[in-house]
């Protein structure tokens, strides 16, 4: 007997994880009868966290379908802006992604980060613990089951990942109240709670400060490069209002 073959789809912004020959309209696909419609997408490449609408001949599905023989299935691109349901939004980047980690703090983000390499495992099950959404560019690592949620980040560049994450999340934006080192909350403190830890210069030359509650480093106003002062304002300008519906 011969295997079941589906017509399978995937939306443009999908094309990045499959071949060239299925990135144009719908081509061939053998299904085995009992794998999901999750498990066949995966199979060919994609991520189910970059995947939002599934379809079967115009009608809407859910990943646990069993493509049955001559099925048309369509694949779509997760919706944005995207919601993520059941906890306040909030980010662990891979190992890859130091500098995004930094930006996104810069912004108020909350994005927890490895410097060390823990391990695919140990990263997959801090993210369900926390319930954070594991952003990566690696396509095993979000296929990790016990993953809380996930999103691939699709370019290597900064500039554009943090505008990626950005628009796909919309999360709320509240520049300089986070340590960008240790992703810590900053609280405003007084110049004399704060003189014993600074040089003499900051001191005379600043007024408003802030300390990290987790790891004490002070920040104080004006002390910030013109170029972070610049990705603040372009993310405000571009992100820092309600996200369009
Ligand atoms: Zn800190």
């Amino acid at each position: 007997m011969k295997p079941p073959v589906i017509s399978i789809g995937f939306g443009p912004g999908l094309g990045v994880f499959v071949p060239a020959a299925r990135r144009a309209g719908r081509s061939a696909a053998a299904v085995d009868g009992s794998s999901t419609l999750g498990h066949v997408v995966e199979s060919l490449g994609v991520p189910l966290t970059e995947v939002g609408r599934l379809e079967v001949d115009g009608r809407e599905v859910t990943a646990g379908h069993i493509p049955a023989h001559g099925e048309v299935i369509d694949v779509y691109e997760v919706e944005r802006p995207q919601t993520v349901e059941g906890a306040p939004l909030r980010f662990l980047l891979d190992v890859h992604l130091g500098t995004l980690a930094r930006r996104l703090r810069l912004l108020g983000v909350d994005a927890a980060y490895e410097s060390e390499d823990i391990g695919d495992p140990a990263l997959a099950a801090y993210s369900a613990r926390d319930r954070r959404v594991l952003l990566s560019r690696d396509r095993g690592l979000l296929r990790r089951r016990e993953l809380w949620a996930g999103a691939y980040v699709y370019s290597d560049r900064p500039d554009d990942q943090l505008r990626d994450v950005l628009g796909r999340f919309r999360p709320e934006l509240r520049p300089w109240t986070r340590c960008t080192f240790c992703n810590g909350e900053l609280a405003p403190v007084t110049k004399e709670d704060v003189a014993h830890l600074l040089e003499g210069g900051t001191l005379r030359t600043h007024q408003v400060f802030a300390q990290c509650t987790a790891c004490e480093r002070v920040y104080w106003r004006g002390a910030h490069h013109v170029q972070l002062e610049e990705t603040v304002a372009r993310a405000m300008a571009e992100f820092g209002g309600p996200a369009p519906h």
